[in-house]
C-alpha cells in the first residue's frame, strides 16, 4: 500500500492514497486506513468526511473492534460504485472490446465487436466513438458521471497517444488515435499499449489488487507484458517497457520482425502455435485439443510453456518480484498448462527462490483484462497517487 505524508500542501495526494486504500480493500476502517498509509487520525477523518460529502465513498455497515476491552465498532468505509464511470475500449487487430466500468472497477456492460481486415483508421475511430456512446446510452449513464474513456491499444505509441507502426496493423502509422477519439466522443481520453493497461486492470480489479508488485504477461494475437514496480506503473523513458515479447528464447529460432531471433512472440504467439502443429488446425481448436488432452496438440502447448518459463525465470530474477501474473485471450483453455509449467520453473530456478516464493497467477479477468484496464486508466488518471502520471486526457 502506498504511504502518504502528514506534510501540509499535499491535500490531493492524500486523498487520492486514502481513496486508493478505500478502493482496494473489501470495506475497511477510518483506523485501517490511518494503518495501511501512515496518515494520521486526524487526517483520515477529515479526507474521509469530504469523500463523503462528495459521493464518492459510504459508510457501509460496522465491524465489531478488535481490541478486548470492546471499543466502539468501527465504521465501514467504501466506494460509492455508482458515483462514476469509464468505458473501456480495447482495441485488438481483431476484435473491439467495450466494457462500462463502475467507479469500484466492476464492468456493468461488456461487448465485443469483429473488426473487418483492413478496415480505414477512421472509420474504426468511429465507430468506437459510436458505440461509447451507445453503451453509455443504454446503461442509463448521464455524460456528467462519465470520467472518460480509457484505450488499450497495441503499441508502439508516442506520449501523444499517436500509434507509430504497430507491427500487426498495416495502414496505421502515425494516426493520433488519442486525438481522434477524444473528438468524436467528446469525453477525456486515455490511451496505453494494450499490455500495460491490462495491468493496471488487473490491479484495480482482478487477481493482483492492491500488490506492491508484479510482472504481467499478456498473451494475444502479440505477447507483450506490464510492469507495476513499488506501487508505481513502470513505463519505460517512451512508454514502451516490458515487451517481454522480444526477449529471445531460442538463439537459432525464427526471425522476428522486431529484428532480433527466437523472440517469445515469433515462438509462443498463436500463429507459431499453429504452425508448430502443421495440421491447419487454427489456435482455438488447438488450444481445445491440448486442453482434452490429444497428445500432439497437449506437446505443442506445453513445448510453448516451456518458453515463456524461460523468458519468466529471466524476468523474475531481473525485477525480483513475487508475483507474476498470466493474462489475455491467447489463455483460453490452456491457462492452467501455461500456469504449471511456469510455477513449476520460478519455484526452481530463480536465484532468490530461497529468500522468497513467486506465484503464478492466472487473470480472472483474463478475457476482458485489457477493457477492464482501459476503464481503470481513467480512474487511476483522474484519483490514484501517481498512478495518474499516464498518458492521460
Ligand atoms: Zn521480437
Amino acid at each position: 500500500m502506498q504511504q502518504g505524508t502528514n506534510l501540509p500542501k499535499v491535500g490531493s495526494y492524500n486523498r487520492a492514497v486514502v481513496l486508493e486504500a478505500i478502493q482496494a480493500s473489501d470495506g475497511i476502517s477510518r483506523v485501517q486506513i490511518a494503518a495501511v498509509t501512515g496518515l494520521t487520525a486526524q487526517t483520515v477523518s477529515v479526507i474521509v468526511r469530504r469523500l463523503l460529502e462528495e459521493g464518492l465513498v459510504v459508510e457501509d455497515g460496522s465491524a465489531p473492534s478488535r481490541s478486548s476491552s470492546g471499543g466502539k465498532p468501527r465504521t465501514i468505509l467504501r466506494v460509492e460504485a455508482r458515483a462514476g464511470y469509464a468505458v473501456g475500449v480495447h482495441f485488438d487487430p481483431q476484435e473491439l472490446s467495450f466494457v462500462l466500468a463502475d467507479l469500484a472497477g466492476r464492468p456493468v456492460t461488456r461487448l465485443h465487436l469483429p473488426l473487418r481486415p483492413r478496415a480505414r483508421p477512421d472509420a474504426v475511430i468511429r465507430g468506437m466513438a459510436r458505440t461509447a456512446r451507445r453503451i453509455l446510452r443504454e446503461a442509463g449513464v448521464p455524460d456528467g458521471k462519465v470520467l472518460g474513456v480509457g484505450l488499450a491499444c497495441p503499441g508502439p505509441l508516442d506520449a501523444d497517444g499517436v500509434m507509430v507502426s504497430p507491427p500487426r496493423l498495416p495502414g496505421w502509422d502515425r494516426v493520433p488515435i488519442k486525438g481522434l477519439l477524444q473528438e468524436y466522443t467528446r469525453f477525456p481520453v486515455t490511451v496505453d499499449n494494450d499490455a500495460t493497461a491490462a495491468a493496471i486492470g488487473e490491479r484495480w480489479a482482478g487477481i493482483a489488487r492492491s500488490a506492491r508488485g508484479f510482472a504481467y504477461l499478456y498473451l494475444g494475437t502479440g505477447i507483450g507484458g506490464g510492469l507495476i514496480l513499488d506501487n508505481q506503473v513502470y513505463r519505460g523513458s517512451s512508454l514502451n517497457a516490458a515487451e517481454f515479447g522480444h526477449i529471445t528464447v531460442e538463439p537459432e529460432g525464427p526471425e522476428c520482425y522486431c529484428g532480433n531471433r527466437g523472440c517469445v512472440e515469433a515462438v509462443c504467439c498463436p500463429s507459431a502455435i499453429e504452425a508448430a502443429l502443421g495440421s491447419g488446425a487454427g489456435h482455438a481448436a488447438i488450444c481445445a485439443a491440448a486442453a482434452g488432452g490429444e497428445p500432439e496438440a497437449r506437446r505443442v502447448i506445453e513445448r510453448v510453456a516451456q518458453r515463456l518459463a524461460d523468458a519468466a525465470v529471466s524476468v523474475v530474477n531481473m525485477l525480483d518480484i513475487d508475483l507474476l501474473v498470466l493474462g489475455g485471450p491467447a489463455l483460453r483453455e490452456v491457462g492452467e498448462i501455461y500456469r504449471e509449467v511456469i510455477a513449476r520453473a520460478v519455484a526452481e530456478r530463480p536465484l532468490a527462490r530461497r529468500l522468497h516464493g513467486v506465484r503464478v497467477e492466472t487473470s480472472p479477468i483474463a478475457a476482458d483484462a485489457a477493457a477492464i484496464g482501459a476503464a481503470s486508466l481513467v480512474f487511476h488518471a483522474t484519483y490514484a497517487p501517481r498512478l495518474g502520471t499516464l498518458v492521460s486526457g
